[in-house]
């Protein structure tokens, strides 16, 4: 049994104005809940030392391994189209970073205390929305979509005040990296052109090697989120609050809140209590991604030499996000309708079924598992006849149509009742629920049998409506 852990902390190399250096605050009395011991093993972790009293202290923030550098990085942002010139982790600390079987990944602990960055908040977060990111970004990661990953939770012991006395609790989320959008924000709304510079030269090294400058930057990460984006709607996935700090340059899915994959099916739904004009529904996702990323370009440009030309190649450089988000959404939804080639009229095939799916209420993820069965209901008749004859005119053989869908359209996703059910019982103090639930959905493709009920629709009454943030 080990702890020790080979740390190779690059964000800690750079300029003391990009963070705040200290150390978690420690926790009453840890314990704990779940390791993610495929995600311990692939970051070369002993999962035994990890389940060890010394390797929970760490997981709760009351040990500081050997060769970790804490900081709490400041970002700034626009919640909601608003700017905030200062956010930072209020609330997580980067205890550094490891090179794992897939390369470099920060390890950091949410809910870890308060930081220079808390403002009002405490620095804590309660057992609900750690308990949710776990699951959710974990079956993010099963169904092949870029995500920051959970690799444990553990209960504190303490008590967080939020609309009621709540239990605490601590995520290790593991990341590419925690860099934003508004990490670039934070430097460009200082005019610290040194500051983005080195982040711009950080972010190229870690994330995209193969790009160059600033502008290359913009590219790779307009491509990278077009891609991100075009993978949640595949899902029926709603981030909840694509705030420009919530919007990771590496292009994986962060900041977990009030998310939600829908049930029934419309393309205005809004999950989060918090977004009361649907600024983040879920059509709107790729529209808000292009404002984050035009935020991007805006701090990149006193980069990117004579301003003129600067501006037209950045603008240029946005604009090129619709085609490749197009692109990406016609490939996914082609292989959810089993279809392998590509014809001009396919966009308005899938926008038929989605309208007939909206008329209906149907539920996203059953729909598309159903026409994977070919048992749709009765109001996808016609539909259903222009489906097979697109399939017909491609020469398709209608059984290898139907694996090749299999493939794409997940039988089980973590339904909101099931992870609100897992939460309340979690807080009485039953985590078999949270266990079943983590465990069923990173298979989401083929569930056991034991699973299959998970991923039933919500009846009538059981329908999660709204998530909230509760931070
Ligand atoms: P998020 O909702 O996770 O995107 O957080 C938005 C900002 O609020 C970030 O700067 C967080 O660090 C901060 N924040 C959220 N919850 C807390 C908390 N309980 N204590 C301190 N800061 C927080
Ligand atoms: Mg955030």
């Amino acid at each position: 049994m080990d702890l020790r852990i080979s740390f190779d902390n690059s964000y800690a190399r750079l300029p003391g104005r990009f963070y705040s250096r200290l150390a978690p605050t420690p926790v009453a009395a840890p314990s704990l809940i779940r390791l993610n011991e495929p995600l311990a093993r692939s970051l070369e972790f002993d999962v035994e030392a990890l389940r060890s009293d010394d390797g929970v202290a760490m997981l709760a923030g009351n040990l500081v391994p050997e060769g970790a550098e804490p900081l709490a990085q400041a970002y700034a942002g626009h919640q909601f189209g608003g700017w905030v010139p200062q956010l930072g982790d209020g609330r997580a600390i980067l205890l550094g970073e490891v090179l794992g079987e897939d390369g470099r990944r920060d390890v950091q602990l949410k809910g870890s205390g308060p930081t220079p960055f808390s403002r009002m908040g405490d620095g804590r977060a309660w057992l609900g929305p750690v308990l949710r990111e776990y699951v959710v970004s974990e079956a993010m990661h099963a169904l092949g979509i870029p995500t920051t990953r959970a690799l444990a939770a553990v209960s504190t012991g303490e008590e967080v005040l939020r609309e009621a006395r709540l239990p605490g609790a601590v995520l290790t989320r593991v990341a590419r990296s925690h860099v934003r959008v508004g990490t670039f924000q934070y430097f460009a709304a200082r005019q610290d052109v040194e500051g983005l510079q080195a982040l711009t030269e950080h972010v190229l090294a870690r994330h995209y090697p193969d790009a160059a400058g600033p502008l290359g930057l913009l590219q790779a990460v307009v491509a990278a989120q077009a891609e991100l984006i075009a993978a949640w709607m595949s899902v029926g996935f709603i981030h909840g609050v694509m705030n420009t700090d919530n919007m990771s340059v590496a292009g994986e899915t962060i900041d977990y809140g009030p998310c939600a994959f829908m049930d029934a099916y419309h393309p205005d739904k809004v999950f989060s209590s918090i977004d009361r004009f649907g600024r983040y529904a879920y059509s709107a996702q790729p529209q808000v991604a292009v404002w984050n990323i035009a935020q991007f370009a805006t701090c990149l440009i006193p980069l990117m030499g004579e301003r003129e030309a600067a501006i037209e190649a950045a603008t240029e450089a946005v604009h090129a996000f619709p085609e490749l988000y197009q692109a990406a959404y016609l490939r996914r939804f082609r292989v959810k309708l089993g279809l392998r080639g590509s014809e001009e009229g396919d966009a308005a095939l899938i926008g038929r079924l989605l309208d007939v799916m909206a008329a209906e209420g149907a539920d996203f993820t059953a729909t598309f598992r159903a026409l994977t069965e070919d048992r749709l209901d009765a109001p996808f008749r016609v539909w259903r006849g222009e489906w097979l004859a697109r399939l017909e005119r491609e020469g398709a053989d209608i059984s290898a149509a139907q694996d090749a869908m299999r493939r794409a359209n997940p039988v089980l996703i973590p339904r909101n009742h099931r992870v609100e059910e897992a939460i309340s019982a979690a807080v009485a103090g039953d985590y078999a629920p949270f266990h079943t639930l983590a465990e069923a959905t990173v298979r989401p493709w083929k569930p056991e049998a034991r699973h299959l009920p998970l991923a039933d629709p919500p009846a009538p009454g059981q329908e999660v409506r709204q998530t909230f943030c509760g931070t």
